[in-house]
């Protein structure tokens, strides 16, 4: 490793990435326990300061987490209930396509055969409706869910680019 601290000058420097893996768990390098001791956390035992020192800059150094935006969920949503109800219409059909009728009540006033039929094209309407709302939100949404995307594959990049000095804690960014 040819990084150097841009502060102290110390070869003891880590990606963010690598910190973060190292830093998670209880395994602790010996490298990265004197250089956070170095940097201020020295006191009562070092094993100790290192450990609970150590997960913090893992905790720090984790990378970005894409999660599910809050317009991304809501664009979600209903295509998910057009896909479950889709299914749902897909059986009928089978059953229509077949002849054959399912055993729940038919509709009052109408025979179990015309029932089935009214269930079908009902359920097939909802899943389109479904799917509409979904398509409608997402043309409304793209250029929102675009810049979220962006705005995570920034701070991805930043990330993957970031590095910490276990020395003198001077965290900077490389590119
Ligand atoms: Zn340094």
């Amino acid at each position: 490793m040819n990084a150097v601290c841009p502060k102290c000058g110390s070869h003891n420097v880590q990606t963010y990435a690598m910190a973060h893996k190292s830093g998670v768990g209880t395994s602790v390098s010996d490298t990265a326990g004197v250089g956070v001791t170095l940097g201020g956390d020295v006191g009562y035992g070092v094993a100790r300061t290192q450990s609970v020192h150590v997960s913090q800059i893992a905790k720090e150094t984790a990378p970005p987490s894409a999660g599910c935006s809050v317009t991304g969920c809501f664009v979600m949503l209903p295509a998910t209930i057009g896909t479950l109800v889709g299914i749902l219409a897909f059986i009928e059909w089978l059953f229509v396509i077949f002849d054959k009728n399912p055993d729940f009540p038919p509709i009052q006033g109408f025979s179990p055969r015309d029932s089935l039929l009214i269930g079908t094209l009902s359920t097939t309407v909802i899943s389109v409706g479904c799917f509409a709302v979904a398509f409608a939100l997402s043309k409304a949404f793209t250029p929102s869910l675009k810049k979220a995307a962006e705005e995570h594959k920034r701070e991805v990049d930043d990330w993957a680019n970031s590095w910490i000095c276990l020395s003198c804690d001077h965290r900077w960014r490389k590119g």
